[in-house]
């Protein structure tokens, strides 16, 4: 990687952080709060959350593998892509790379930012190369973005070609690890340490079961973690997200009773619809969902939705032609899916 000062936009660099009375008196014991400007009345919630969220990243660490410094929570994994393309992309100047079909969030990000977003396609088995990734950059791209297991397509993506690009790329690599929880395979999250560019994005979103909460995690070096600490708002994290993400990591068992069960109930139902007459073609999946070819997506999409299910109609998306999205959903939701469909 080059060296940080280069890959960081001036300004980034230059920026002397937001210090909010909290940030003060840290460390010090005190029962009395009159720095803030908060009512006293209405505990807890007249109080600023923490805004380094340091009981819940305690929490997270030993689950995760990953030290307390090299983590980052936000509003989302939203808010740790949408930091990275305004730590690091020059509006107007900067480009970033990513697979092509992925998750619609970095082009979003990227246009929001003014920044060149590149596209390489995957191959026919939704795999990508490392040559062909790298030739699409450039001394102004900044970012890379692989999102494995990837969204929509559901595999994950080959280890060794991740790799290459992480020995061989002079910028950031983004990899998107949202659905890791689904697989086998060894998350890069446990090799933050060994590439310097590397941020592994997490959600509270998937198998934590907690979308409404509206938590992500980043996982990079501490250089890292640190610009992304003094771009974003300062309590950017609320109190009631906080408190209900210690809540329900305090029950690891129950998340992996539910990771077992969704993957039970993936496997039955991507064999139960690879059985329908309507499916041409079943893809592999890594994730909590799966990717489906059909006869007439968007026939079948309307009929659904007419039968009150509703999946996602991926046909518009590059080599996704005809293809569905479907998440794995309760007993009952897969199954009033299939039944729907057998009577077509
Ligand atoms: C669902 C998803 C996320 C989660 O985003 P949040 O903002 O944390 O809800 C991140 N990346 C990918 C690829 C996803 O599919």
């Amino acid at each position: 990687m080059k060296a940080l000062i280069d890959l960081v936009r001036p300004n980034i660099w230059a920026l002397k952080p937001y210090s909010c009375a909290r940030d003060e008196f840290k460390g010090k014991k005190a029962d009395v709060f009159l720095d803030a400007n908060e009512s006293p009345y209405n505990y807890p919630l007249n109080r600023y959350p923490d805004p380094m969220q340091e009981a819940l990243k305690a929490q997270i660490a030993p689950i995760k593998q990953v030290r307390t410094e090299n983590m980052f929570l936000g509003n989302g994994s939203d808010e740790a892509i949408d930091l990275l393309f305004r730590i690091f992309c020059r509006p107007g100047v900067d480009n970033v790379v990513a697979i092509d079909p992925t998750y619609g969030m970095y082009e979003v990000c990227a246009d929001v930012n003014d920044v060149e977003y590149r596209r390489v396609s995957l191959d026919e088995q939704f795999q990508f190369h490392a040559d062909e990734l790298l030739k699409a950059c450039d001394q102004k791209t900044k970012l890379v973005f692989i999102c494995s297991p990837n969204n929509p397509t559901g595999n994950a993506l080959r280890r060794s070609e991740i790799e290459a690009v992480l020995e061989r790329f002079d910028g950031i690599v983004v990899v998107d690890e949202a659905y890791s929880d689904f697989s086998d395979q060894r998350p890069f999250r446990l090799d933050i340490g060994r590439y310097a560019g590397l941020v592994v994005l997490n959600t509270f979103s998937k198998a934590f079961g907690c979308a409404a909460i509206r938590l992500g995690m980043a996982f990079a070096s501490q250089e890292i973690i640190g610009l992304m600490n003094k771009v974003k708002y300062p309590y950017n994290v609320n109190t009631l997200t906080q408190q209900k993400a210690l809540e329900v990591l305090g029950d690891q068992t129950k998340i992996h009773q539910n990771i077992v069960l969704i993957r039970e109930a993936r496997t039955a139902l991507m064999q139960a619809f690879a059985q329908l007459p309507l499916c041409e073609k079943v893809y592999p999946s890594d994730a909590n969902f799966f990717l489906a070819r059909v006869s007439d997506a968007n026939a079948i999409y309307q009929y659904l939705v007419s039968q009150g299910i509703i999946v996602r109609n991926r046909t518009n998306v590059h080599l996704c032609h005809n293809c569905l999205r479907i998440t794995i959903g309760t007993k009952y939701e897969n199954e009033k899916l299939l039944k729907a469909l057998r009577s077509l």
